[in-house]
């Protein structure tokens, strides 16, 4: 019997399986709409300019690489607090909001999970029905049993905002409610402002804990309006936790750049959560890494870099909301009679196409177009070359 005799195979990634399909495919026509990744108008992963430019300015004064605090670099913390919540914001003035820096968007709910697991014990977690797949992996794995409320709502190509606010209403006080704070993961469909009111007052009147996944602030309508959610929340006067991710607004995936907030009652109960967040992160990890919360800390803090960035910002979301509208048109162009307009009303990086797995694995085999089985796809994938060969199999398969 050797050490790892009853070591089992764990399932695969559902989403690299499908990369891993995709680079195996010799169809030269294939095309990768499955990743959760921007690419420009060349299918190329943008090096961002204000990216470039405040690499080149740290490579002009070279620094020694200590460790970081435990928190992180506390100008980047600082830029993070005044993305999220708004420089100037009444909450970072009285000292309400406890900052980390984390690697990546889901460091940032990894640290709040923890935190959450040695608050409440016994909380149960909610998420969206369907949500990005490792939300429930990641608070499964921080020990909580997670649950769903409802969504997505196939039938009115939407969401089944009754059937959310319902499971809302139903939960028991100090449950975690995951919530995407904007372009939601994966079916694109968003809460209006009214909406959002709406889930704040419930989350209020029955003493639930919001917890916000802000992975893609700016990819759907511009940075304050993707944001304003929190502004809904700041106003409520509710505690809750904000993850944040740059990963795709600075499109620097692999340098894992992110951080969680928490919004507490008063200066003094920051400083003791902080304390918290920081042995959840001393005993993971020790203390962050420096590059790329350095990067992120530069161009947001840079007034030039910083006005670079928002333009480069709206760039890929315009980029977007063009090829959802390219892509609508090109179906209809190519016979596809349904009414498809439910694309461009869907924010972020995806749509989920409404096409049943037995489509998607059509047009997989077939076309080599790659999305999810469960019929998303990335429109932030699609450019003027491969979108045409992408709506004809889409229209072949939906005939
Ligand atoms: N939350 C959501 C909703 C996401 O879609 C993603 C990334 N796809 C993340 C969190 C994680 O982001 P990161 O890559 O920065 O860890």
């Amino acid at each position: 019997m050797t050490l790892f005799a009853a070591v089992e195979m764990a399932p695969r990634d559902p989403i690299l399986g499908l990369n891993e399909q995709f680079n195996a495919d010799t169809n030269p026509a294939k095309v990768n709409l499955g990743v959760g990744v921007y690419y420009d108008e060349n299918g190329k992963l943008p090096l961002l300019k204000c990216v470039a430019q405040a690499e080149a300015q740290m490579q002009a004064d070279p620094k020694a690489r200590g460790y970081l605090p435990i928190d992180g670099i506390a100008a980047y913390d600082k830029a993070v607090q005044e993305l999220v919540f708004g420089a100037g914001s009444a909450v970072l003035a009285a000292k309400r909001v406890a900052t980390v820096q984390a690697l990546g968007g889901t460091g940032g709910l990894k640290i709040g999970a923890d935190f959450l697991k040695r608050l409440n014990p016994a909380a149960k977690v909610l998420i969206s029905d369907p949500s990005w797949e490792n939300h429930r992996a990641l608070f499964n794995n921080a020990g909580f049993t997670v649950e769903t409320y409802p969504y997505y709502d196939a039938a009115a190509r939407g969401i089944n905002f009754e059937g959310m606010l319902a499971a809302l209403n139903a939960a028991a006080a100090g449950t975690v409610v995951v919530l995407h704070a904007c372009c939601h993961n994966p079916t694109g469909y968003d809460l209006t402002p009214a909406q959002w009111a709406q889930v704040v007052d419930t989350v209020k009147a029955r003493g639930l804990v919001a917890f916000l996944d802000m992975a893609y602030q700016g990819f759907g309508e511009g940075i304050a309006e993707d944001g304003a959610v929190i502004q809904q929340f700041l106003a409520s006067g509710l505690d809750f936790f904000v993850s944040t991710s740059f990963s795709k607004s600075f499109s620097l995936y692999g340098e894992r750049v992110g951080a969680l907030s928490v919004v507490c009652a008063t200066a003094e109960e920051t400083t003791k959560v902080l304390s918290q967040l920081k042995i959840v992160i001393r005993t993971n990890y020790s203390n962050p890494p420096t590059h790329g919360a350095q990067v992120v800390a530069t161009v947001l803090s840079t007034p030039a870099l910083r006005q670079l960035w928002e333009d480069e910002l709206a760039g890929m979301r315009l980029r977007i909301r063009a090829m959802r509208e390219a892509l609508v048109k090109a179906l209809q162009a190519a016979g596809v009679t349904q009414d498809l307009s439910f694309v461009t009303r869907q924010k972020g990086m995806f749509s989920y196409s409404g096409l049943s797995a037995a489509q998607m694995q059509r047009l997989r085999s077939e076309f080599g177009v790659y999305g999810v089985d469960s019929g998303r796809i990335c429109v932030a994938a699609l450019n003027e070359k491969n979108l045409p060969a992408v709506a004809q199999a889409m229209a072949a398969v939906l005939k």
